[in-house]
């Protein structure tokens, strides 16, 4: 814990006296080492492939000049780290929008199953080049949520990209979504968009601080992957702005499911 001090004289009674007051400053200071770590945190993984492309830069203007092989060879490696640089900013701008509307919560009609479908549709490609078969299992009716929805697709694509990218080969990844019951539903149940994979899974020690920003079980895994390690920081912000809730439940070897519950209508808070 930390105290501000502050002490100054005061007439008191008619004769002069002191008062200290003592003010717990502990969450000011949480937050300053926070916004400290966070800058850090950027500067490092800013500056790894900033420091690759000056070298393979140098090499270029150097040994390489008259290697035509090694020139083609560099630039692809270049342009595969200016790559994980735009895609870590465009990650940063997201992480900071969501962050300064938590506080509003998005109304516009969503039809759920329509936004899950889109995904599907949006990632048939990057499922079928890893070998993940991708399955969506949808209620025969409706399903509408007040909501953002270009948010929703950007939590489930976020959710479905991870669940491929951590499956090995001839895995398989389902999206469902789950409505309550009549009875649930009068006790504000929401609804719950499921997101399974038969992936590696995570070891429990890691579960409560998996949406940190950039944090990551297998951090090496994550940047050959093109992880950024604000995926699931996103995530979570956009299901707080929807006053909604994510569930995860994994085993380490036994695959994951990543659940969003989203509140049906503005009873549920
Ligand atoms: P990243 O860009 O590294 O994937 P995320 O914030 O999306 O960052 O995820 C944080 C970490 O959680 C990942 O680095 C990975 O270790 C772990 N993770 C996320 N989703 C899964 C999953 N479906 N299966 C196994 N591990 C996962």
């Amino acid at each position: 814990i930390t105290y501000r001090v502050t002490c100054g004289a005061v007439p008191m009674l008619g004769r002069s006296g002191i008062l200290v007051s003592f003010e717990d400053i502990t969450p000011m200071e949480q937050a300053g080492q926070m916004r400290r770590d966070f800058v850090a945190n950027v500067s490092h993984e800013l500056r790894t492939p900033l420091t690759a492309l000056l070298g393979f830069i140098e090499t270029l203007q150097g040994p390489a000049r008259n290697d035509p092989k090694a020139q083609e060879r560099f630039l692809g490696i270049m342009g595969a780290e200016a790559e994980r640089m735009n895609r870590l900013v465009s990650d940063l701008l997201s992480l900071s929008r969501v962050e300064a509307d938590e506080r509003v919560r998005p109304i516009d009609p969503v039809d759920l199953g329509g936004v899950i479908e889109q995904t599907r549709h949006s990632l048939a490609r990057l499922a079928e080049d890893a070998g993940v078969e991708l399955t969506v299992h949808l209620p025969e009716a409706r399903v509408v949520v007040p909501g953002d929805a270009d948010q929703i697709r950007q939590v489930l694509t976020n959710l479905v990209e991870n669940a491929i990218k951590y499956s090995n080969r001839g895995g398989s990844v389902r999206m469902h979504l789950g409505v309550p019951d009549y009875e649930s539903r009068l006790r504000g149940q929401g609804v719950r968009i499921e997101v399974s994979d038969t992936g590696p899974g995570i070891d429990a020690v890691h579960l409560p601080r998996l949406t940190e920003r950039f944090y990551r079980v297998d951090s090496h895994r994550s940047r050959e992957l093109g992880g950024t390690g604000l995926g699931l920081a996103i995530v979570k912000h956009i299901v707080n702005r929807h006053r909604g809730r994510l569930q995860v439940e994994s085993r380490f070897g036994s695959g994951s499911t990543f659940t969003v519950i989203l509140p049906l209508d503005g009873r549920q808070d």
